[in-house]
């Protein structure tokens, strides 16, 4: 007599699949939801110059010209988002401003 009702029941391994199955799972889910937060992230950067707190001096045009360009007197930045390629740059901007004028929304 069968001691075994499924076919699947036969094959070797199948208890080991159906234990660890959550195991693999989470394994799979959890670069894909890195992968996720990390889109999410490279839209959210936003950088803002303080107008009445900018000095004109230029160095965040030169630290990071894709973000921020001068207008007259003062600095502006000339992207709605921080592209992504830029964000470190963009940071350093923040940080090297002498006058602590910029900042970062995230
Ligand atoms: S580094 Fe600061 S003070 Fe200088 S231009 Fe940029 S925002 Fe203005």
């Amino acid at each position: 007599m069968d001691s075994h009702p499924s076919p699947a029941g036969d094959l070797p391994g199948d208890g080991f699949r159906g234990r660890d199955a959550g195991a693999e799972r989470a394994e799979f889910d959890e670069p894909r939801c890195e992968h996720v937060e990390e889109q999410e992230t490279e839209t959210r950067m936003k950088a803002i110059v303080d107008q009445d707190t900018c000095t004109g001096c230029g160095l965040c045009e030169q630290t990071c010209p894709q973000v921020f360009e001068m207008d007259g007197g003062t600095a502006r930045t000339k992207v709605a988002v921080v592209p992504v390629e830029a964000e470190t740059l963009c940071r350093d901007a923040m940080e090297g401003c002498p006058v602590e004028a910029i900042s970062l929304e995230e």
